[in-house]
């Protein structure tokens, strides 16, 4: 007898267990469209060339390995907050913002998860159906009570604006609406400039407090300045808003856990007292963050030259995978003598792609062609090919019939 028989087997995690699946496949056309990691056409991991740069920099300075302040590299949190927000942004000048660095995005949403259970008891948070998997297990190990916005049309494999605005509208005053900066997952599907305006309008108006998850910022469009442009539109009008911040993606840190939370707010005391109980939430959990990633974000971004390769790079990937986007729905249009139409795929953005392939398609593509990849019909772009389109193809034809 173990002291630990009451403790219960979890299930593995739906998302990290599909890569676990796909190494023990030992079939050649296997393809990892799980995990939402870039990879090269090769479909290696790739780490970009500015990260390496920095990291030189970084030994040949002899950089010690002291702790971070509790809230973190202080360079870290000018840089992220300039490039989310705008360096001339007026939030900044007027030192409204409370930033902390955080553990990656998921470390972020979970410090304010904490925030929001300590200062906004009762309060709800709504989440988009579907959202990223972890959202709900961050809210729920925080004991924040949330529910679902309608977000996703099946029909149209596109966005019920209608379904989301009205959802919004029924939760209580004062919820907490939490929004993907852009490059939407698992569905890819953003709102346009015009509905972000609309949204914005409803939560203005019931008093709710726009919560956004920004994993994407560069690597959806290419464009740091365009992904950020829906946040940007709720901090100009004078909204107080809370931001989550990754640099797994648009970095490719994605074991370094660099990323920051950010709360915009009205005044800069408020700033300061919210910036305060962040570090107090912090201290306890896990004390001070890494220091590594940190640095490699702030050379990368506050040196000209390093940033402009960074542009660079990451046009390169957003780049790829438009290319595999279009590849595949020029393949999917070219083998389907359904005459379904498949262009939802190319108004989606992203490194995901929302097939509509259901729970039982989405196993038939697993069991039958190789294909890893989450049951809601999600696939990782970033772990396609251009050269393993046209089986991909023949995989999703073959598991919608
Ligand atoms: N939010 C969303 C929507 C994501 O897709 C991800 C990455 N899959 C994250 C947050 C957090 O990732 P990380 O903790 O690696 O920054």
């Amino acid at each position: 007898v173990s002291r630990f028989d009451g403790v219960t087997m979890a299930p593995p995690d739906p998302i990290l267990g599909v890569s676990e699946a796909f190494r023990a496949d030992t079939n050649a056309m296997k393809l990892n469209l799980g995990v939402g990691a870039y990879r090269t056409e090769e479909l290696q991991p790739y780490v970009l060339d500015v990260v390496k740069k920095a990291e030189n920099l970084m030994l040949e300075r002899g950089d010690n390995k002291e702790y971070l302040p509790i809230e973190g590299l202080a360079a870290f949190n000018k840089a992220t907050a300039e490039l989310l927000f705008g360096a001339d942004n007026p939030v900044i000048k007027q030192q409204r913002v409370a930033t902390v660095q955080g553990l990656s995005g998921t470390g972020s949403l979970r410090l304010a998860a904490a925030l929001i259970e300590r200062y906004f008891p009762g309060a709800k948070v709504v989440i988009s159906s579907p959202t990223w998997g972890n959202h709900k297990n961050i809210f729920n190990d925080a004991r924040v009570p949330w529910s679902e916005y309608r977000y996703y049309d099946p029909k149209t494999v596109g966005l019920d604006f209608e379904g989301m605005i009205s959802d919004i509208k029924a939760a209580p005053d004062g919820s907490f609406v939490l929004l993907h900066g852009c490059a939407h997952n698992p569905t890819g599907i953003d709102p346009t400039p015009e509905q972000w305006e609309k949204i914005a309008d409803v939560i203005q108006e019931k008093n709710h407090i726009p919560f956004f998850d920004v994993a994407y910022q560069g690597f959806a469009s290419g464009s740091l300045d365009a992904d950020a442009a829906s946040v940007r539109l709720f901090v100009a009008r004078d909204m107080e808003v809370l931001i989550a911040q990754s640099y797994s993606k648009n970095l490719g840190l994605y074991a370094e856990r660099i990323g920051a939370i950010n709360v915009v707010c009205s005044s800069a005391d408020a700033a300061t007292r919210v910036k305060s109980q962040l570090k107090r939430l912090a201290r306890p959990m896990y004390s001070n963050p890494p220091v590594h990633g940190a640095r490699i974000v702030a050379n990368v971004v506050g040196d000209p030259t390093l940033f402009n390769e960074w542009k660079a790079e990451m046009e390169m990937m957003a780049g790829r995978i438009k290319n595999v986007r279009q590849k595949l729905f020029d393949s999917l249009s070219a083998k389907d003598k359904s005459g379904k139409d498949w262009s939802f795929i190319l108004k989606q953005i992203g490194m995901f792609s929302f097939t509509g392939l259901n729970k039982a398609q989405s196993e038939h593509m697993t069991n039958k062609w190789h294909v890893y990849m989450t049951k809601d019909g999600r696939i990782s772009l970033a772990g396609l090919s251009l050269a393993k389109c046209e089986y991909l193809a023949d995989a999703i034809i073959d598991s919608f019939h």
